[in-house]
């Protein structure tokens, strides 16, 4: 484990840190809360063992910093490493945010023990914290694609516009719509629908992967794509439409029913605008109308509107 010891008298601090090095603990030590305070945001512990008066910050304001500092997000134990202090300091201690208390003179075979406990809540943790940031992941991907889904792209659209729209930047957005989908599934099967579904996304994925963190790439729905380009010039729309046409016909999917062409091709709808402002639902409404254009004039192809 990783320990926080926060104790200002140093022959204290000397002995304690010996002792749970000796059990395999990596510790750093703060002289006094206000360091304390810093050292738990650089260093992320494990666990925080605190000594109550100190000068500078005691322990009990400390603690209550570090619970600011973690906001209901995480929960790191603090126990207060008590000598002969009053039991009404012990409960604002605990008032404070503090797990438990433990003597400075608690013998070997107990303080082993303890932290032998406090490792095992520490693995809990580090699991939880992973399964959460999983969580999170999932809940922000498309399940077929593992692009970002249609709630996550808003989120991020949705900043992104405001963000355009404080300092009046360029906004572009493309939508893309696959050509005669229904009949992929009808003649391959739906199965393998989702197949080129995937096929399309990951050419999606090329097309941009030099866009850097200014492109916002999602599946909208369906055989729906969108690609949220904000702060980016037209001349910049106009290619990576460009891009992800290329992109799909390298491809080479077989699209036997799909018009002359034989393999899968999409049809793209353009918007932009050079200072943002309005309704972001304006803007996808204007790229829906280029992409009806853009379907109507034969598909395979982009229209900028
Ligand atoms: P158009 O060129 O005008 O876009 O014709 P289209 O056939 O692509 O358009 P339409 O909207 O009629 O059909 C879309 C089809 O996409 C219908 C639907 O079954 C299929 N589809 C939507 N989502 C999925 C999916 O997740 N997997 C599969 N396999 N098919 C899907
Ligand atoms: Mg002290
Ligand atoms: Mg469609
Ligand atoms: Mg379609």
């Amino acid at each position: 484990m990783k320990i926080l010891l926060v104790e200002d008298m140093r022959a204290v601090a000397a002995l304690m840190t010996a002792r749970l090095a000796a059990f395999g603990h990596e510790v750093c030590h703060a002289e006094n809360g206000e360091v304390a305070v810093a050292l738990f945001q650089r260093e992320a512990p494990d666990l925080v063992l605190m000594d109550l008066e100190m000068p500078v910050m005691n322990g009990i304001e400390a603690t209550g910093r570090i619970r600011a500092l973690e906001n209901g997000h995480v929960w790191t134990p603090i126990i207060f490493l008590t000598a002969s202090d009053t039991p009404e300091h012990l409960v604002t201690a605990i008032e404070a945010g503090a797990d438990d208390f433990l003597s400075k003179t608690v013998p070997e075979n107990v303080l082993q023990a303890k932290m032998k406990a406090l490792n095992r809540v520490a693995a809990l943790r580090h699991e939880l914290t992973a399964a959460n940031r999983q969580l999170q992941d999932m809940a922000q991907r498309d399940g077929l694609t593992g692009l970002a889904n249609r709630r996550h792209m808003d989120t991020l659209t949705d900043k992104a516009w405001e963000r355009a729209c404080v300092q009046k930047k360029p906004f572009g957005l493309l939508m893309l719509d696959v050509d005669n989908f229904k009949r992929y599934n009808d003649r391959y099967g739906h199965q393998a629908g989702d197949d080129c579904l995937r096929a399309v996304a990951a050419a999606l994925t090329e097309a941009v992967q030099n866009e850097g963190e200014n492109c916002i790439l999602a599946r909208y729905g369906g055989e729906e794509f969108a690609i949220v380009l904000p702060g980016h010039p037209h001349d910049d729309c106009r290619r990576i439409a460009t891009q992800v046409l290329d992109s799909l016909r390298r491809r080479q999917i077989p699209h036997a029913s799909n018009a002359a062409w034989g393999i899968v091709t999409a049809s793209l709808g353009a918007a932009w605008l050079a200072d943002a402002s309005g309704k972001i639902a304006d803007l996808f409404h204007l790229a829906d109308t280029n992409l009806y254009h853009a379907k109507e004039n034969g598909r395979n192809r982009c229209e900028m509107g």
